[in-house]
């Protein structure tokens, strides 16, 4: 429907708006633009976080955020040791194209660097209990009722908070999703991001 698909791209127009205007002081630590993942270094990666929206909290308050983490804000969500860094629980970019994730606080979750790099763009349900990373849990002291508990916990937030992912066809119409598409093979080939 052409009206409804004018209207997804008005929203889209007024996210970017917003993001330019945005008053970065807030207490939640997000995740670096230019760093929103380690290897998003790579130009591949920086062409799909270009057009990924990125929305910091609107509130300084986000005690219901940590209860519905059932973590501390220093922990990590994934292990519970201390947290350093932020984690994109849905990836922004897979196959080297945006997947509709955006950066804001119902797709993040505080954690650490070892978490942080071994989920990198995996699906977060099989990279959590995948034998691998239940071994690696319990090595670290955790027990299996908690890992359990992060796992379900970690659902619960997913199903209840995490956005649909933006549909960039629809949204930009389907001949700038083309050349979008188009211009990023030119310059960065089709190498996986
Ligand atoms: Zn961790």
């Amino acid at each position: 429907m052409k009206t409804k698909g004018f209207l997804l791209a008005n929203n889209h127009l007024n996210l970017l708006d917003m993001l330019r205007s945005y008053d970065m002081s807030s207490k939640f630590k997000m995740p670096g633009k230019a760093n929103l993942r380690n290897r998003s270094s790579t130009i591949n990666n920086a062409f799909a976080i270009a057009i990924t929206p990125y929305l910091p909290p609107s509130s300084d308050n986000l005690d219901w955020y940590y209860a519905e983490l059932g973590i501390t804000p220093d922990q990590c969500g994934y292990c519970l040791q201390a947290s350093n860094s932020v984690d994109h629980i849905m990836p922004l970019v897979r196959n080297g194209l945006p997947t509709g994730y955006i950066t804001n606080i119902y797709n993040l979750i505080p954690c650490c660097s070892t978490c942080n790099s071994k989920k990198g763009a995996k699906d977060f349900r099989s990279w959590y209990c995948h034998d691998d990373n239940v071994s690696r849990l319990r090595a670290m002291g955790l027990s299996i009722e908690q890992i359990q508990e992060r796992y379900s916990t970690i659902c619960r937030f997913i199903e209840k908070h995490i956005p649909k992912p933006l549909d960039y066809e629809t949204i930009l119409g389907k001949e700038k999703w083309e050349e979008y598409k188009h211009r990023k093979k030119k310059n960065v080939g089709t190498a996986q991001g």
